[in-house]
């Protein structure tokens, strides 16, 4: 089960294995609601989000699907008065 995110705004349209949504989320509750915003117009006010069961053809013919690679923490740095 594939979850396609869309962005209306600058029509990107991305998709994920369902599975790797709930793994990497810590909740998936509603699963209509887009996760994170578009990475290109840095807003979540323009996504999308729908189910989508892929066809053997699909699969077949190879689509792209965003999958999760590793975890990256950041530390966040400021400036403090001594
Ligand atoms: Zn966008």
């Amino acid at each position: 089960m594939m979850m396609v995110m869309r962005c209306n705004g600058c029509r990107r349209e991305v998709r994920y294995w369902a599975a790797d949504l709930l793994k990497v989320l810590d909740f998936f509750h509603e699963a209509h609601v887009p996760p994170w915003p578009c990475s290109r117009c840095r807003t979540i006010e323009f996504m999308t989000m729908r189910w989508l069961l892929p066809s053997a053809a699909d699969l077949q013919a190879g689509i792209i699907v965003r999958r999760p690679v590793r975890q990256v923490t950041k530390w966040v740095w400021q400036n403090e008065k001594t």
